[in-house]
């Protein structure tokens, strides 16, 4: 039996965030990405000084500056407490991020489980830790992994899982017979992977989230 708790408030007061070493990126050259985009533009056989365009290069510079930015906005979550205490799942987390490959949109929905040690962490840390990995060229892989170690850092136990479904535009684009794939990650560790039971809890309640949504 699961006990639903919905709203954009924490279980705690929220942390400031906590920029790690890896965060610190070098800064975006706006100015010579929109110089860039101008030269793109040309290549593409458009003239980027028609009326449509003549702003796009400042446009997109500031949109890369924008997006690059981690902490921009913080997604609403909500969260599910499994009430034997055991199981914290942290879900309605939904980020975009760009492919590397492609670098065109994915969509990603966030489903986190935790089993807390002493205190539970604050709703919003989970969403500013997703947006945080967002922001960047990824592989959805690659974010289910850095978002499950950052949770693991912030509880400071072991015991979590982070379940991503992925839509991307790399896929979807291409035509109608792939408008509706998804992509499905799983990272688990500690006693979600030597606990049957509570790995199975997690995935009911992870697969539930996405299906109340899509
Ligand atoms: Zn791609």
């Amino acid at each position: 039996m699961t006990n639903a708790i919905y709203g954009a408030s924490g279980l705690s007061p929220a942390a400031p965030p906590q920029p790690a070493a890896e965060l610190s990126r070098p800064e975006v050259d706006a100015e010579r990405v929109a110089v860039l985009v101008g030269q793109l533009l040309t290549a593409l056989g458009e003239n980027p000084d028609r009326e449509g365009l003549a702003e796009t290069p400042t446009r997109v510079a500031a949109w890369w500056t924008s997006f690059l930015s981690p902490d921009a906005a913080t997604p609403t979550c909500f969260t599910e407490v499994h009430l034997s205490g055991q199981l914290v799942v942290v879900g309605g987390v939904s980020v975009w991020s760009l492919c590397e490959h492609h670098m065109l949109p994915m969509n990603l929905r966030v489903v986190a489980g935790y089993v807390p040690d002493g205190e539970a962490v604050g709703l919003s840390k989970f969403g500013r830790i997703a947006q945080r990995y967002a922001g960047r060229l990824q592989v959805q892989e690659r974010f289910t992994r850095q978002v499950a170690e950052e949770i693991t850092a912030a509880i400071g136990g072991k015991d979590v899982a982070v379940a991503v479904r992925g839509t991307h535009l790399c896929m979807s684009m291409r035509g109608v017979r792939m408008e509706e794939a998804r992509t499905t990650t799983l990272q688990a560790d500690g006693r979600f992977q030597t606990d049957p039971v509570l790995s199975a809890q997690f995935l009911t309640l992870a697969t539930g989230q996405w299906g109340a949504v899509e």
